[in-house]
Formats: structure tokens, sequence, C-alpha cells
């Protein structure tokens, strides 16, 4: 694990980056968030984001996060950014304030049915394979508006937007399209719906700069903040 000056050096390069990516799309630093994410690394690493003034960690694990939650004195928002099993859909609903990964409909049941037995509203975004990778989860494109309806009934359900992971491709044009789909798919949405879908959740350490060019508005950033995770 890094140390804390270690971190800051990599948060600004990070930042830098960022401003230097809005800067070429002409859009606002404020408009793009940056979810620290802390996924395989001690609670240290959660320390570290809150005292740079950082609000919310991504883990990818429930256990994971609820075993850091009870040990972590930080007030910070947890997000879940990994594929959630249904049986374990209650302990997640206990344990984040938002959920990205939702990637089912028996998911998307499961969570407003614990939702409301734990009096809470719950935010998600919904996850969607954009890129049409075999290996990653999230409903396809073709699904999203039945399953947007379905959420939309959902009372104890807030949907904020969008999220994908992009295909790994040496072609940036693979990752580039799978975010403009994205981006498309939520203004389609958001049209057709009448309700705002203000978040898309796209970009990672290595394409970054395409997400933001494609209008992300959070970055999940692991590596180019922590190093290598040891698995
Ligand atoms: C691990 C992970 C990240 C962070 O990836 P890095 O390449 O380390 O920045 C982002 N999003 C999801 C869904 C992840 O699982």
């Amino acid at each position: 694990m890094i140390n804390y000056p270690e971190f800051k050096e990599n948060l600004s390069v990070v930042r830098a980056r960022v401003a230097r990516a809005c800067k070429v799309s002409g859009r606002p630093e404020s408009t793009v968030s940056l979810l620290p994410v802390t996924k395989n690394h001690p609670v240290e690493a959660i320390d570290y984001a809150v005292r740079s003034g950082l609000k919310a960690v991504g883990e990818n694990r429930v256990q994971e996060a609820s075993d850091k939650r009870g040990s972590c004195t930080d007030k910070v928002r947890w997000e879940l950014i990994g594929h959630l099993q249904s049986n374990k859909a209650q302990d997640a609903v206990a344990t984040f304030d938002r959920i990205q990964s939702v990637d089912s409909l028996k998911l998307l049941r499961r969570l407003d049915r614990f939702a409301s037995e734990q009096g809470k509203k719950l935010a998600i975004l919904l996850q969607c394979n954009t890129g049409k990778d075999p290996n990653k989860y999230g409903f396809a494109e073709e699904e999203l508006p039945s399953v947007f309806e379905a959420a939309l009934k959902m009372p104890n359900l807030q949907v904020d937007g969008l999220m994908t992971i992009a295909p790994l491709d040496n072609d940036p044009q693979v990752a580039g399209a799978a975010f403009n789909s994205l981006r498309e798919l939520r203004d389609t949405l958001s049209e057709r719906f009448a309700v705002p879908l203000p978040e898309l959740s796209m970009g990672m350490t290595g394409d970054l700069e395409l997400a933001i060019a494609a209008g992300s508005t959070q970055i999940r950033v692991g590596t180019a903040l922590y190093g290598e995770r040891s698995y």
C-alpha cells in the first residue's frame, strides 16, 4: 500500500488528466466527479480519499465493503460497482448508499423489496453492456427501455443514471463507441420517459479521457490513485 503523500501525488496527476480532458471537450471540470475505487486495498485507502476531500468510494464486493465500513470511522458514501448476486442483495442494501451495478430485473425487484424493508430509498444506476462484451455484466441496450420503465415504478428505488465498463481493447475507438452509446441511450431514455438521468458513470484509469469526451459525469479510478491491486 502506498503512503499518503504518494496518494496525494497520484491524485494531482489524475486531476490534471481530468482537467485536460474537460478542457479539450469544453466541459467545466465541476461536471465530472471522481470516485476513488478502494477495492482490494486496506481501509487506509478510504482514509486517504476522505482526508483529501473526496466524498465517496467504490467497492466491488459486499462482504469486503461491509467489513471495511464496520472498521472505518470516516464519513463517506459507499458505492457498489461490482456484480451483485441476488442472494446478497439484502446485505448490499444495508451496506451501500448507491448500487451502480444493477444488471438484472430480478436484482432490481429484490433491491426494491429490501430497500422497502430497511426503510430507505436506494439510489441505483443501471449497468449497460454497451460494448457488447461477452465478459461483462450489464443489460443489453435493447433491454434498457423496458427495464427502466419497470424501475421507474419501483417506489423504493431512485434511478440516478447509467453505468458501463468499456471492453478492453487496444483500439481506443472501441471504448469511445461504448461510452458514446451509453450517453445516447441516456438521452433517449430521459427524453422518452421525461425524467432526468443525470449520472453517467463511465471511465477508469485507462480510458477516462475517452469517457469524459463522451459525456461521463463520474469516473471510477483505482490503479491511477492507489497503484496496482494485489489480489
Ligand atoms: C476496478 C474497477 C474500476 C477501477 O479500475 P482501474 O482501472 O483500477 O481504475 C472501475 N470500475 C469498476 C466497475 C471496477 O471494477
